[in-house]
């Protein structure tokens, strides 16, 4: 009889468990050994073999999650990133990035690829063509994130996927905002798929941890580097980080439906200058949302009327608290111009589109009615002190 594809909920609290054969326990048994006699000559168990039973079991579920053949969990996002991208490029090769990425991955680049002889080019845009346009006789790597921090830009899987094929270029992305619940770009064709699994897969703010998911061949590719440099996660975290993803399409589920709300009731808000949101017909990407993602996921982007003080609104906000992460199940807010893009000139920020009094908002699972109750006060805290300064 063929197996039937499971679901979602089902792969999240099921799909590599660890059986429990001693005490027939319900969850998968946590084995923290450093140590193990060999199996054979092939199987030599070991942490930083990405191989321990612990592993082995999560990475299958994250591979059965992303749609791939395989999987390797890392110590951070950026240990996954970093060695997803040195295993696929050498000194003389080039790599095509999309115009914004997550911070860490761009400092990455341009701090570090110089030393070791890899040349890089950053799109002008999010579309095909602007990758295209980007494109060198030596480049092996288009690097795509969808939806992009922190303005929810949205580029196109299947177009960017196809245009790596035609040139024979390994595509990678961070999907680290989308999650797998929303966002399965191997189906499109895209060939690396990489995590931060500190957001939505651990997503309650305590875990930190990595993964990429792709083909066999590839993995094995990945895994060679990985064995090398070392970023692997301690069973601890990893058999933590199992237990999370139980709840995670449940969660990223109830993440989506609050953004929704909150991205509505911000747009229709007379406070309230602009939103940013992939579930909103006014995004400019919207169709291409809609096409390629399962949800409009968890985050969104808004700016307050320019005479509203918006660093006095974050601090006036009582449940939804300012947090340099993202993705718990707590709702968070963060201005980019001070942390995440500080780095960046003003002018930079400018080209970007991200204006100085633009908030993110990573939106939790509480109930939709406190969030907006919340947002309510905090303006009104706003409007008081503008009232006071005239
Ligand atoms: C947080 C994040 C990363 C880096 O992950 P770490 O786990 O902090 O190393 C990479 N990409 C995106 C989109 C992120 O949000």
């Amino acid at each position: 009889m063929k197996e039937q594809k499971k679901g979602l909920n089902t792969i999240c609290t099921h799909v590599g468990q660890l059986e429990d054969k001693e005490f027939k326990g319900a969850i998968s048994p946590l084995y923290m050994g450093t140590a193990y006699a060999f199996e054979d000559i092939d199987v030599k168990r070991y942490p930083r073999y990405f191989n321990t039973p612990n592993q082995v079991a999560l990475a299958k579920k994250i591979a059965a999650l992303e749609h791939a053949e395989a999987a390797l969990i890392f110590g951070s996002g950026m240990a996954a990133i970093s060695t997803s991208l040195m295993a696929f490029l050498k000194a003389g090769d080039h790599i095509v990035l999309q115009k914004i990425i997550y911070g860490g991955t761009y400092n990455l680049v341009v701090e570090e690829f110089e030393k070791f002889g890899i040349s890089y080019s950053f799109t002008d845009g999010f579309k095909a063509e602007d990758f295209e346009a980007k494109i060198q006789e030596n480049t092996k790597v288009i690097y795509i994130e969808t939806p992009s921090n922190p303005l929810l830009n949205i580029t196109d899987l299947k177009a960017v996927a196809d245009l790596s094929k035609k040139h024979g270029i390994v595509s990678m992305i961070d999907n680290t905002f989308a999650s797998p619940v929303n966002q399965n770009p191997i189906d499109f064709g895209i060939d690396i798929v990489i995590h931060s699994a500190t957001k939505y897969m651990g997503g309650h703010s305590d875990i930190c941890a990595g993964a990429v998911a792709s083909t066999e061949e590839y993995m094995q590719r990945i895994f060679h580097l990985a064995k090398n440099l070392g970023g692997s996660l301690s069973d601890y975290t990893v058999w933590l980080l199992e237990r999370s993803i139980k709840t995670m399409g449940i969660r990223v589920k109830a993440q989506n439906g609050n953004a929704q709300r909150m991205a509505d009731y911000l747009y229709n808000h007379k406070d309230i200058a602009a939103v940013y949101y992939p579930g909103l017909p006014s995004h400019p990407d919207h169709d291409i949302a809609k096409k390629q993602m399962k949800g409009f996921g968890g985050m969104l982007s808004f700016e307050l009327n320019t005479d509203f003080n918006s660093s006095k609104f974050q601090k006036s906000l009582k449940l939804i608290k300012p947090a340099m992460s993202l993705a718990g199940v707590e709702s968070t807010v963060l201005s980019p111009t001070l942390t995440s893009h500080s780095l960046l000139s003003a002018e930079e920020r400018k080209r970007q589109g991200i204006a100085d009094g633009l908030i993110r908002f990573s939106v939790g699972i509480e109930e939709a009615e406190d969030l907006i109750a919340d947002i309510e006060q905090a303006l009104e805290m706003v409007r008081k002190e503008k009232e006071l300064a005239v």
